[in-house]
């Protein structure tokens, strides 16, 4: 780089997961995710072949972009162009662009993205309480989101009065294989994932699901990527760290999907929503859910080092970057925007897991949800849980679930044990206790271990120490017999 003043563009777009879960329809949803793509694509089209370069361009991937311009003008320029096609395309999201100076030879460029973070963060802020418009009376609202003025029937029949963005998301929704399922199909095998076999709603996913009806909606999101970017030197780390961390994520999603997402009489059982840079959205069949969501948070994990870290010469800094996430099971009739809601509540509850064990293990939160409610803490009021979990806690307990599955394990006796949890501790132990007397007097003794070898690798002692119950007065069995009919065995 020969000119070491230069300016510093970094774009992001706002608001990007109300604009897709504005509407509850898979197929807008799908519209909406596919036409953030297709604009992502262009624009790094743009700023690597015509503009300035590949060397010039820091990263651009996931609804954002940052890059290296060498005039105030250029930057000015830039961001006019980019925010007024990204309007164009999309109707109602937008996305944000802020330039500062900044010197590329001074070895602290991490210093300065972060800076550029701030202040585009800022610009965001003040732009969000601009964004909605009021809605005159005589207006007519969308059918579909309910937030926009109508200006245009849709065209597929349906009647539909619809906002100029959900007009665009369902025009885009409805034509095949496009956005991420078609980047997926292509990685995968594009014989077995067709456009044949692209669900149509949520009902069509939930047809193919065990227990049927039921869909899981998965949000994954990597650990304190933001501290970490701010300890890069330069701009070639900088590149280096945006690039692997995108195609870690990628590739680990893609890889989950591959061997455990394949089509089901005809139907693929997942929805691709959202990749970002380090930030995952999935609709999936209820009983893949947890899996897929524990092989991509694995996969990332385990590569992060030779993937991200070590290019952008942060191994020493870092021993490798996990991931937190938050599992909904649902039935396919409850609200997409709902699930996405709650997906984030629990992502958070196990980021702050994560936190606790100073990032080296990544977690997964899960809610199954049986009622009509759409509140996290409503939903787990007077519940004893041992969520989040850890990776490895969450795989041994789906893996102890296939264990007591394929030992028959019958489900009254389970039902009855979880029955008393709620009553009283006491109670609870005597039901977990009466359990394992009745299994125990059998000549097969298979039931009886395996629930047994359950409790202690969920921190029962047996020296004193009854079961249900850990040191901490925590269980996992509510876990083991609220996801029972949701693992395959
Ligand atoms: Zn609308």
């Amino acid at each position: 780089m020969s000119n070491p003043q230069q300016w510093l563009v970094c774009f992001d777009t706002d608001r990007i997961k109300q604009y897709l879960f504005a509407t509850n329809r898979l197929k807008e949803i799908r519209g909406g995710s596919a036409l953030i793509v297709g604009l992502d694509e262009k624009r790094k089209a743009t700023l690597h072949q015509q503009r300035y370069g590949a060397n010039q361009v820091v990263y651009s991937a996931g609804g954002g972009a940052a890059v290296l311009v060498p005039t105030k003008q250029d930057a000015q320029i830039l961001i006019a162009e980019i925010e007024r096609e990204f309007r164009a395309q999309t109707a109602t999201a937008s996305i944000t662009g802020v330039y500062l100076q900044v010197s590329t030879t001074s070895g602290k460029f991490g210093v300065e993205m972060t800076r550029a973070g701030n202040s585009l963060r800022r610009a965001k802020a003040s732009k969000a309480e601009l964004a909605t418009l009021p809605v005159e009376p005589y207006m007519r609202l969308c059918n579909s989101c309910g937030q926009h003025p109508s200006v245009c029937k849709a065209r597929d029949g349906s009647g539909d009065w619809l906002c100029q963005a959900c007009f665009k998301k369902r025009e885009v929704g409805h034509k095949g294989r496009k956005g991420f399922f078609d980047q997926f199909a292509k990685s995968a095998d594009p014989n077995t994932w067709t456009e044949d076999t692209i669900p149509d709603d949520l009902d069509t996913i939930g047809s193919v699901a065990s227990p049927p009806g039921y869909v899981g909606f998965i949000a994954l999101d990597g650990n304190h990527i933001g501290d970490l970017l701010g300890k890069l030197d330069t701009v070639d780390s900088y590149r280096a760290f945006s690039a692997g961390l995108w195609d870690l994520t990628k590739e680990q999603t893609f890889a989950a999907l591959k061997s455990l997402g394949r089509p089901r009489n005809g139907i693929t059982p997942f929805e691709i929503v959202l990749i970002g840079g380090d930030d995952v959205l999935l609709i999936t069949a209820a009983d893949i859910a947890l899996e897929i969501a524990l092989a991509i948070a694995e996969g990332f994990e385990k590569n992060s080092t030779a993937k991200v870290l070590t290019p952008a010469g942060l191994s020493e800094k870092c021993a490798k970057l996990t991931m937190a996430g938050g599992v909904v099971l649902a039935h396919a009739d409850f609200p997409i925007p709902a699930m996405y809601r709650l997906a984030e509540a629990l992502q958070k509850l196990a980021k702050r897991f994560c936190a606790k064990q100073n990032y080296q293990t990544g977690a997964i939160d899960f809610q199954v949800v049986t009622s009509s409610d759409t509140d996290l803490d409503a939903m787990r009021q007077g519940v004893p849980h041992y969520r989040p979990y850890s990776l490895a806690d969450l795989r041994k307990l789906l893996e102890h679930i296939r264990q007591l599955k394929s030992a028959d394990m019958p489900t009254s006796q389970l039902q009855a044990m979880y029955q008393a949890l709620f009553e009283s501790k006491v109670n609870a132990q005597l039901a977990s206790i009466a359990t394992l007397g009745y299994l125990g007097r059998g000549t097969d003794k298979t039931r009886y271990n395996r629930l047994k070898q359950f409790f202690k690798d969920f921190g029962v002692q047996f020296d004193g120490q009854l079961p249900p119950w850990d040191a901490h007065k925590r269980s996992a069995l509510t876990d083991l017999v609220e996801l029972y009919p949701f693992i395959k065995s």
